[in-house]
């Protein structure tokens, strides 16, 4: 077998549709509920804040979606995206396994976050919304949507969680530049802002809080409709193109993954890669290992209860059926600000549940030390993301050289780190304190987070 390195794919070789697993669960998930009756929630509960085609995927069980035309015009600006075998990295280990990466964060924003900013964008235009009101955590998702939504001739308002406004301010200029608002979250422009300040004029915001604003602001016009960047069915059928990507370059490479890898934050990267490859495990019969990586300080999957729970901090969205934390849980400040959010997205949740998805929860410095060996062997420089995902394939194949074997690894390589260096100086200098949420901080944060029972 030859040599390879760097598996690219033209143009023409991009898949045309999206994946939804959905088609192939053995157990379907359990509804969302509204939360006032307790009924399963319609499409009319969600059109207040959704364009009707991304609800209509949302609930979809078609096996394959199409991606419209002018998407996929924007998806050829980048996708597809190179697949590697890390080389250099396996030879830093010293490891017999194979690795392999694909790498999300070549493209505008910086990581896989723009795959589904660009539909989400484009359908809510084509449904007459004018504005869009969105969260950020660490800045991906909202640098992702704002070039997205300026492409298509949306405004865009971003409810930036306050702890990475303050830590990366470059994302926050980014935003700008590409012609969207930001404001830090906790704000005093929604009730839902105004209630956490009161309580806690310091907070450092969450995910679950700047949702709350972001669809507090959708809910009151109806030309303004409100996007999330992870977690929901939509989001994850979108980034199904990451996933079947990698099975045609795995194919050219002559090779197929025992283990895929990604980190965890709602789901979205982990699921768009991994989910093409377990169709295979439901269909034909493989055998590939699917593992998810979240931060100890946050690890809804491997601690997490499984039950029904808001979406946010202040009750808005319906309940989901997922592993969570509870809405009201404030993680720690890790630097990893994508991964800070209570819950897992539904489809992920049910296929844990189900025993077909395995969770491991990782502190920040082990995550660094694997991104800094990563860094220095294949030149890229990884999101504080995207760290949790290596330092799960490091795991892999130091477990697999004790074994006296050798794996073929796929991990998700998601976004790069180039806003984040101000991270890396803090573990250099010694600074980065390891978090780690207890059961009893859990279990308080549940009983806080009671839901509406029927
Ligand atoms: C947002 C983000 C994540 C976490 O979100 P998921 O929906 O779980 O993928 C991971 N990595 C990067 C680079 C991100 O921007």
């Amino acid at each position: 077998m030859e040599k390879i390195t760097k598996i690219l794919l033209s143009e023409n070789e991009m898949p045309r549709q999206w994946y939804n697993i959905m088609a192939d669960m053995p157990n379907k998930p359990l509804p969302p509920l509204n939360p006032a009756t307790g009924k399963p929630v319609g499409p009319e509960d969600l059109s207040v804040i959704f364009p009707m085609e991304l609800i209509k995927q949302e609930v979809s069980t078609e096996r394959y979606i199409d991606i419209p035309d002018e998407v996929l015009d924007l998806y050829r600006t980048f996708r597809p995206s190179p697949l590697y075998r890390a080389r250099n990295l396996e030879k830093a280990l010293g490891t017999k396994s194979k690795i392999y990466y694909k790498y999300e964060g070549g493209n505008y924003s910086g990581s896989h976050k723009a795959n589904t900013a660009i539909p989400q964008a484009y359908y809510n235009k084509m449904e007459g919304v004018r504005r869009i009101t969105t969260e950020t955590g660490a800045g991906q998702w909202g640098s992702a949507m704002s070039f997205a939504c300026n492409h298509f001739g949306l405004d865009l308002l971003v409810f930036m969680v306050r702890v990475s406004y303050n830590q990366k301010p470059g994302r926050k200029l980014m935003m700008n530049t590409y012609n969207a608002r930001v404001v830090p979250s906790p704000s005093t422009m929604t009730a839902a802002g105004r209630s956490v300040l009161e309580a806690d004029p310091d907070s450092p915001g969450s995910l679950g809080i700047a949702i709350s604003e972001a669809m507090e602001i959708a809910a009151q016009d109806p030309y303004t409709k409100y996007a999330l960047g992870s977690v929901l069915n939509h989001v994850i059928l979108h980034q199904t193109i990451i996933g079947q990507e990698a099975m045609i370059q795995m194919e050219m490479a002559g090779d197929y993954p025992d283990v895929v890898i990604g980190c965890f934050g709602g789901g979205s990267n982990f699921s768009g890669i991994s989910f093409p490859f377990l169709r295979e495990n439901f269909v034909n019969g493989k055998k590939t290992r699917l593992v998810a990586i979240e931060p100890a300080s946050c690890p809804k999957l491997t601690k997490g209860k499984f039950t029904y729970d808001f979406g946010d901090q202040s009750g808005m969205t319906p309940l989901l059926p997922m592993y969570t934390l509870g809405h009201n849980f404030i993680p720690d400040k890790i630097h990893a600000g994508g991964l800070r959010y209570h819950g897992a997205g539904v489809l992920v949740s049910q296929l844990r549940k189900d025993g077909f998805v395995e969770a491991k929860a990782k502190f920040q410095r082990e995550c660094f030390e694997a991104a800094i060996l990563f860094a220095r062997s294949e030149g890229i420089l990884p999101a504080p993301e995207s760290s949790y995902a290596i330092a799960g394939a490091l795991d892999e194949a130091r477990r697999a050289d004790l074994e006296g074997v050798s794996k073929t690894i796929l991990f998700n390589l998601s976004g790069h780190g180039h806003f984040d260096i101000t991270a890396y100086e803090k573990y250099f200098e010694g600074n980065l304190p390891d978090h780690e949420a207890t059961t009893e901080e859990i279990n308080q944060s549940l009983v806080n987070s009671a839901v509406p029972t029927f």
